[in-house]
Formats: C-alpha cells, sequence, structure tokens
C-alpha cells in the first residue's frame, strides 16, 4: 500500500488533536499545570492549520494561504511559549509574542501573491520556533538528562526537516507558485514530524509525570507550616547511618508554648513557629539540617562540629528567638525556647539514641527552668 501526501498529512493532523485532547484532559485533571493548557492550545492551531493546508492543496488561494500560514506560525510561537512555560513556570506570552512576530515578515508576500517566497519564510520561521524550542528544553536537561535529550533531539529533527524545506523553497528561487510546494524536501518532513510528534508527546508526558512524582515526595518530606524537613524526612536522612563522635544532634521546644496559643490564638502561635524555623535556618552552615520534628519541637543535626560550636550555636538561636516580639491585637508578646543537644560516639551511636540523649537533656533545661541551653551526658563522656 502506498501513502500519497493528502493522507500523511490527515494523520498528522488526527495524531496531533489526539495528543492535544490528551493533553487538554491531563490539564483538566491538573490545573496548575498551565503548561498543559498552553500546549493543547498550541495543538488545537497546528491541527487548525493541517486542514487548512489540506484544503490549500485543493484550492490554492491568497486567503487560505495566509489563514494556514498563520495557523501554524501561532501553533509553533505558542509551542514555544508552552516549553518556555514548562521550564521556568513563567507566563508563555512574551516567548509567543517574539514568535509571533513571524507573521509580519511572512504574511505580507502571501497577501501580495508571492506564495513561494511566504511558503519559504514559513518554513525557515518555522524552523527557528522549533530550534528555540528545542533550546528550551535543553536549558532546563538537568531535571531529567534521558527525556529532555530525547526530546531536544525530536524538536530539532522536525526543525531540520522545517529548515531543508526551507531552503528547497529558497534554492528553486521562484517567488510564485500557484500552489502549495511538492518536492522531496516536503514529503520526508511529513515522516519526520509523524515519528517525532509521537516520541515528542511520550517523552513529555513522561517528564511532566516524574516531575509530578518528585513534587510529591518533596511535600511528603516537608512540613508545610515552616517549610522545614519534617520528621520523616530527617529519619530518612539520619536515621540508618551511626552518628559519630563529631556528629551533634540539637532538640529545641518553645516554652509555654500551649499558654500561647490559649492567650493569643493558633494564628499567632502559627506565626511564632515560623518566626523559629527562620531563626534556625539564619543560624544554619550549608551542610547542617533542620527539621520540625512536630508541634513546637525542632531537630538540627550538625556534621563535623564540636562541642563548643553547638553549645554556641544553640545559644545564638535561643537568645535570638528570645528578642522577639510578637504583636497581636490583644497584646504582644515574646516567647523563649529551651534546647538539649547530645553528639555521637567514635564507634558510632544510632540516630534514635543520640536523639533521646537530646531530649533528656531537652527535659533537664525545662526543669532547671526554661529559655536555656544544655548538654547531655553523654557530650561529656566521649
Ligand atoms: P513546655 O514549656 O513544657 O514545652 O510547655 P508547652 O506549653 O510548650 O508544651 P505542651 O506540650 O503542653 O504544649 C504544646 C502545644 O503546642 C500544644 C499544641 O496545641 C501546640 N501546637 C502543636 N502544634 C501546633 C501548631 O502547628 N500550631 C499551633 N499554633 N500550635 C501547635
Ligand atoms: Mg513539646
Ligand atoms: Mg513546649
Amino acid at each position: 500500500m502506498s501513502l500519497d501526501y493528502t493522507s500523511l498529512l490527515l494523520a498528522v493532523g488526527f495524531s496531533a488533536a489526539c495528543l492535544g485532547l490528551t493533553l487538554f484532559g491531563m490539564w483538566l485533571t491538573a490545573r496548575s499545570e498551565r503548561f498543559l493548557l498552553t500546549w493543547a492550545v498550541s495543538l488545537f492551531f497546528v491541527v487548525s492549520d493541517i486542514f487548512a493546508y489540506d484544503a490549500y492543496i485543493d484550492m490554492p488561494g491568497r486567503l487560505l494561504g495566509m489563514a494556514t500560514l498563520a495557523l501554524l506560525l501561532l501553533g509553533f510561537s505558542i509551542m514555544l511559549g508552552a516549553a518556555y512555560q514548562f521550564r521556568t513556570g513563567n507566563s508563555p506570552m512574551p516567548r509567543t509574542i517574539v514568535g509571533c512576530l513571524s507573521l509580519v515578515v511572512a504574511l505580507p508576500p502571501m497577501a501580495l501573491g508571492y506564495d513561494g517566497l511566504a511558503f519559504m519564510f514559513e518554513n525557515l520561521f518555522a524552523a527557528l520556533l522549533l530550534f528555540a524550542t528545542a533550546g528550551e528544553y535543553w536549558k532546563g536537561r538537568d531535571e531529567a538528562p534521558a527525556l529532555t535529550i530525547g526530546i531536544t533531539a525530536l524538536y530539532s529533527a522536525t526543525a531540520g526537516s522545517f529548515a531543508l524545506c526551507g531552503m528547497v523553497l529558497a534554492i528553486d528561487g521562484r517567488l510564485t507558485l500557484g500552489h502549495a510546494p511538492s518536492n522531496w524536501a516536503e514529503e520526508l518532513s511529513l515522516i519526520i514530524v509523524i515519528a517525532s510528534m509521537t516520541g515528542i508527546g511520550a517523552l513529555s508526558l513522561a517528564l511532566n509525570q516524574g516531575r509530578l512524582a518528585r513534587h510529591h515526595r518533596r511535600n511528603a518530606l516537608t512540613d508545610p507550616l515552616t517549610g522545614l524537613l519534617n520528621r520523616r524526612a530527617l529519619f530518612d536522612l539520619h536515621g540508618d547511618a551511626p552518628v559519630g563522635a563529631f556528629t551533634a544532634v540539637i532538640v529545641f521546644d518553645l516554652d509555654n508554648f500551649k499558654a500561647i496559643n490559649d492567650q493569643f490564638g493558633h494564628a499567632a502561635g502559627d506565626e511564632v513557629l515560623k518566626v523559629f524555623a527562620k531563626e534556625l535556618a539564619s543560624n544554619l552552615r550549608p551542610s547542617d539540617v533542620a527539621a520540625r520534628m512536630g508541634g513546637e519541637e525542632f531537630a538540627l543535626v550538625f556534621k563535623r562540629t564540636l562541642p563548643e560550636t553547638v553549645a554556641s550555636a544553640a545559644e545564638a538561636i535561643r537568645a535570638g528567638f528570645a528578642t522577639r516580639q510578637f504583636k497581636t491585637e490583644t497584646g504582644s508578646f515574646i516567647c523563649t525556647v529551651s534546647a538539649g543537644f547530645a553528639f555521637g560516639a567514635k564507634e558510632g551511636l544510632s540516630f534514635d539514641k543520640v536523639l533521646s540523649a537530646a531530649d533528656r537533656a531537652l527535659y533537664d533545661a525545662k526543669r532547671g527552668g526554661r529559655n536555656r541551653v544544655n548538654a547531655s551526658h553523654y557530650r561529656r563522656a566521649s
């Protein structure tokens, strides 16, 4: 069975329409993934172009020619915007608008009857827009190298096939054709588009699913109120490895926090938790880890450190926090914090054990009058 150009063109149209509908359906179930909608819209224009172009093949005319040209370049400009939106999360508009400038160059020759020149411009601008789209994925390749490099390659192949069509028309040199371009490059381009579109669709959806999975995992490990790691994340990071003599765990527990909630309300309590989390974060080195263990309890893990360093860091956090004034409609207040810390040992202790030792030191700090830092006896023993 041999397929003619029109059948191939319609095959591209139907598969682009299916991909567009799939993307639109995915956007309906995940509305925050706005790029899916942008991409679906771009395919709507591309599909419209394919059917307009099919009609142009049968009835070449200026108006239909201008419509097919505008639909294709608009569709590829929006596709470039979608790729930018996927990479950065920003609006697709600026890229799309720049892409649409191609219409200013490509439309007038078609309106004036120079269809050969117009189709040459159309192909070259389509190639530029697709190369720029490939570039967006290339810039974002760190996220998932294998998938993004695959997508970059497929967009580049498609771009190359349009460039080839443009060059064949340029070499041919006729300003007016009177019909749709028909040469070996056009046929090759259709075959490349069919192959690439399926690949681009599958790889892009896999890329997006991977991003969603990473997003969910990050959410599962982050405390939503403070943005710090949660207890689970801390145990994922440190729970299994033995804790050596130069690693310390510091636990903090806000003092009389229940009374603050009772007197000033839960929202004021939440604000205190956020401010304390910031106080923690501002006293950390890049290698230190901070987590909210639950309620008003926090933990820090310091690696390659010494007792004096840990004591002074905990003390700086305690003292810094005690100076913070909280203002509410029912009055202002301060909140204090108590801390306990413990070190691992040369032979390695379990993380649980060091955490319990730090907890006991914290309990002693509470009994000693609160608003203080207390070292575990493990420190003295090691
Ligand atoms: P102590 O000095 O002995 O630690 O006394 P405390 O009042 O801080 O300790 P307690 O364990 O009695 O109270 C802890 C309070 O923390 C009780 C709970 O309502 C409050 N809490 C836990 N999680 C949150 C939260 O996410 N937001 C707010 N606003 N309060 C919370
Ligand atoms: Mg507590
Ligand atoms: Mg408390």
